[in-house]
Order: structure tokens, then C-alpha cells, then sequence
């Protein structure tokens, strides 16, 4: 069955005040498990909205979110909540790691927030920041790494309770190219192994074309790009 679902997705912000804005007008997405797709639109079409939607951190006006054959629709914030927490990582362009924690406890915590000992949330964090090669940084806080590796761990916690889907926004949008490609080609390979989807917004249409499919919003609808 299908990692994500999305029919129909409308979303107007401001409904029948001035300021109305049809975002999105009908998207419809169909992600099947290890499928990494990229979104690309220009600033404003709408991704973060999209993204919000998908991840459930936003309700659509109309449309319906289907996660790992789950309809969401009218489902409370409990439910949303515990499917957003088991099933979905998210990163931003941003890493918002916490300043104050090591990259290890970074990648510990979300596991320990769902319930894992210390012993086994220790193991898959270094597993995973020795997957995308920042095992020797395990004990640095966040501003003793450099950008691109502030981003591998980022990707490390959004990967730390194994969520089916991936969801990102301008991953690699605040790094320089040679790193992108880097952090990029990581996330690709963790994915890989892991049978991860993901829905990847990026402006960098090179990184695009690496990945399965692309789509492009438009006009408030998704077509193939
Ligand atoms: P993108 O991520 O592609 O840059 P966004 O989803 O952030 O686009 O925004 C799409 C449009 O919706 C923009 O015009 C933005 O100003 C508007 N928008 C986003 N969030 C809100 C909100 N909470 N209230 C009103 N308008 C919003
Ligand atoms: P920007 O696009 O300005 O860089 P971010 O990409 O950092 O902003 O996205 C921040 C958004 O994350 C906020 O608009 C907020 O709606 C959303 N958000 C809310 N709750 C959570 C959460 N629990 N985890 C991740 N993101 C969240």
C-alpha cells in the first residue's frame, strides 16, 4: 500500500476576508514505499503548506490524507499526533537540532519520547550518525559542526523512530553545493537501505533529477515535472 495518499487537497488561508489565497486547488500525490520524490515550485506555490498537510501538521480545506493506508480526515489531534510521531520525520532547511544536547542525545531523544530504553536508543542513533558519516562528531553539540553535518544529523533524528515517510523542506537550501551533494548523497543511500519514501522539496533541480520522480506545483495542482 501506498506510504502517502493525498486526493484532492485544497487549502485556502483567509477564507472570505480580502486577503483570500488559494494555495492549493485539488493536489493529488501517490507515494509508494522507497520512493524518493522531489517538489519543486518557485517560492510561494505552496510546498510548506503541502509538506504541513502531508505531515499532518496542517488540516486541508478539502481533500483527503491518506498515511500508510490511514485516511486522516476528521481524525482527532491524538490520533494525528501518535501517526505524525510513528510514522513521519521531517527536516527543515534549518536543522533546529537542540543547541544544548550532543548530536548523539539530538538523535537519542525523539526514540526516548516514544518510549526506548537509553541502551537501544543510544545503538540506532550511532548506527544511523555512522551511516552518514558523523560518528565522530557524536559528542559535539551542534555549533561545534559544520553545516553540512548539522544536516546529516538532522536527517539521523528525523530517521530515529523509523517513520515510513520523510518529508522535507529545502534540505540541503541553506549549504553549499559541493556539501548538498554530500548530505544529499547520504540521505539517498540511508533511504536506500532502509526503504524509506520521502518528498523532498529542493530548488536545486540537479538534486531533483537523482531522484525517482519528480513532480512540480503549479497553479495549485501537482504535475509531473
Ligand atoms: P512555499 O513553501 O512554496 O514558499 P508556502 O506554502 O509557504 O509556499 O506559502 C504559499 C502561499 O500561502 C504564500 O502566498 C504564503 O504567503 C501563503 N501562506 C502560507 N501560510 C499562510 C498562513 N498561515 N496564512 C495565510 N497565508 C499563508
Ligand atoms: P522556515 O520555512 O521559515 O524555515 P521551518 O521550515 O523551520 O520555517 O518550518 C517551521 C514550521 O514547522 C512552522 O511553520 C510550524 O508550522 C511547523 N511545525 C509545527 N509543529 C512542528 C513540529 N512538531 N515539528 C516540526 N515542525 C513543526
Amino acid at each position: 500500500e501506498p506510504v502517502l495518499r493525498l486526493s484532492g487537497i485544497e487549502k485556502t488561508y483567509n477564507a472570505g476576508k480580502p486577503s483570500e489565497i488559494r494555495v492549493l486547488r485539488g493536489a493529488d500525490l501517490t507515494i509508494e514505499p522507497g520512493e524518493i520524490v522531489a517538489l519543486v515550485a518557485p517560492s510561494g506555490a505552496g510546498k510548506s503548506t503541502l509538506l504541513h498537510i502531508a505531515g499532518l501538521l496542517d488540516t486541508p480545506s478539502a481533500g483527503i490524507v491518506e498515511i500508510a493506508g490511514q485516511d486522516m480526515t476528521g481524525r482527532g489531534d491524538r490520533r494525528r499526533t501518535r501517526v505524525r510521531r510513528e510514522d513521519v520525520g521531517f527536516v527543515y532547511q534549518f536543522h533546529h537540532l537542540l543547541p544544548e544536547f550532543s548530536a548523539l542525545e539530538n538523535v537519542m531523544l525523539p526514540q526516548l519520547a516514544n518510549g526506548a530504553t537509553r541502551a537501544t536508543a543510544k545503538a540506532r542513533a550511532l548506527e544511523l550518525l555512522s551511516h552518514v558519516g558523523v560518528e565522530e562528531r557524536a559528542s559535539h553539540r551542534p555549533a561545534d559542526m559544520s553545516g553540512g553535518e548539522q544536516q546529516r544529523v538532522a536527517f539521523c533524528r528525523a530517521l530515529a523512530n523509523a517513520p515510513r515517510l520523510l518529508l522535507a523542506d529545502e534540505p540541503t537550501g541553506n549549504l553549499d553545493p559541493a556539501t548538498a551533494d554530500q548530505v544529499f548523497a547520504a540521505l539517498m543511500a540511508l533511504a536506500r537501505e532502509t526503504g524509506l519514501a520521502a518528498l523532498i522539496a529542493t530548488h536545486n533541480l540537479e538534486l531533483a533529477a537523482r531522484m525517482d520522480r519528480c513532480v512540480r506545483l503549479e497553479a495549485g495542482v501537482l504535475v509531473p515535472a
